[in-house]
């Protein structure tokens, strides 16, 4: 079975979004700028921020980091991001989710100017991902991962069954909507099943390419996979092991060890499609800098 290895893959793509920074820089004299905002404490999504932050400055790109109190008000937040669409300095801007409940998040995803928009999630984006218009729009970061790992590792996807397991605005939506395009990296027949779906097995069974984002470890078992398919992980789940140094580990949505024995390729959890996230959130801010800059 093939491990479909989205640490090596990361790696690669950001040594190659430092070379195309370099150059950037060498024809305009300046470089990308990503702006994250957080507000709030959670200590699961600081950890998140500042390893997006890190890996920006890394392959040279200018990172701010806008820490807000859990108590700042929408009106603040969004007056913030309404400065940050004006500065011809910033070409990504990076809300964390969750926000605090006071807040609507999708009054916030409104706010942010489309062209800035790298993390894919305005309806304008979301919209032109849908009719197809992938030059105009910023693919959320999770899903174009996972068809840059699909693409590396020359999955053949034309005219396959893709099943999708989870509807999220962030993941299966967009994924399920990418797979549809008339691309020759997607082009599939597409399932998109969630937790009204009957009979999930049956489905799942269907698949020549499982796509599996619900939050749930290992829900994916060996009987519910087709011999011979691409299995992709998007699941992140954190569970009990007294083995463990930290008394837990991260599992994904799909029972590894089971499936691996069925599937002609897997991404693993961790170091499948989580590392590729942050580096699509890099290229979507290098390619905003490209069209801002008209290259
Ligand atoms: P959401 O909770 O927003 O969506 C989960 C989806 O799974 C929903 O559509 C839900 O159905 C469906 N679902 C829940 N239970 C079942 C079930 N028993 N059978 C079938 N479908 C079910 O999650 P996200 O999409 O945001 O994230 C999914 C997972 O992926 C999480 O573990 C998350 O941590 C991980 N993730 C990882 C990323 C990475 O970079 N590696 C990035 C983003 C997410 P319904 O709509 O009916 O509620």
């Amino acid at each position: 079975m093939l491990i479909i290895d989205g640490k090596k893959v990361s790696l690669d793509l950001k040594n190659e979004l430092k070379a195309s920074v370099e150059s950037c820089k060498a024809i305009t004299g300046k470089v990308p700028g990503l702006t994250i905002i957080i507000v709030g404490q959670d200590p699961a999504s600081q950890a998140y921020v500042r390893n997006k932050a890190k890996t920006c400055k890394e392959i040279g790109m200018i990172s701010s980091l806008i820490e807000m109190p859990a108590e700042t008000t929408q009106e603040l937040l969004l007056q913030t991001i309404h400065e940050l669409n004006n500065d011809p300095a910033v070409h990504g801007i990076l809300v964390q989710q969750p926000l605090p409940e006071h807040i609507d998040e999708f009054t916030v995803t409104l706010a942010i100017n489309p062209s800035k928009d790298v993390d894919g999630l305005h309806p304008e984006n979301l919209g032109r991902l849908v009719m197809g218009d992938l030059d105009k729009c910023f693919i959320s970061c999770t899903p174009y991962g996972i068809m840059e790992l699909l693409q590396r590792y020359t999955i053949e996807t034309k005219g396959k069954h893709c099943v999708i397991v989870g509807r999220s605005n962030i993941v299966g939506k967009p994924m399920a909507n990418l797979m549809l395009q008339k691309l020759g990296s997607a082009n599939c027949t597409v399932t998109i099943c969630h937790s009204a779906t009957n009979n999930l097995p049956f489905h799942t069974r269907q698949a020549d390419i499982l796509i599996v984002a619900v939050g749930k470890a290992q829900l994916i078992t060996a009987d519910m996979v087709k011999p011979g398919a691409v299995v992709i992980d998007v699941g992140n789940n954190r569970i009990e092991d007294p083995a463990a140094k930290s008394g837990y580990r991260m599992v994904g949505d799909v029972d590894f060890d089971a499936v691996s024995s069925v599937a002609s390729a897997m991404t693993p959890v961790p170091g499948g499609v989580g590392p590729m996230t942050i580096a699509m959130l890099l290229k979507n801010t290098l390619l905003s800098f490209q069209r801002f800059n008209g290259l």
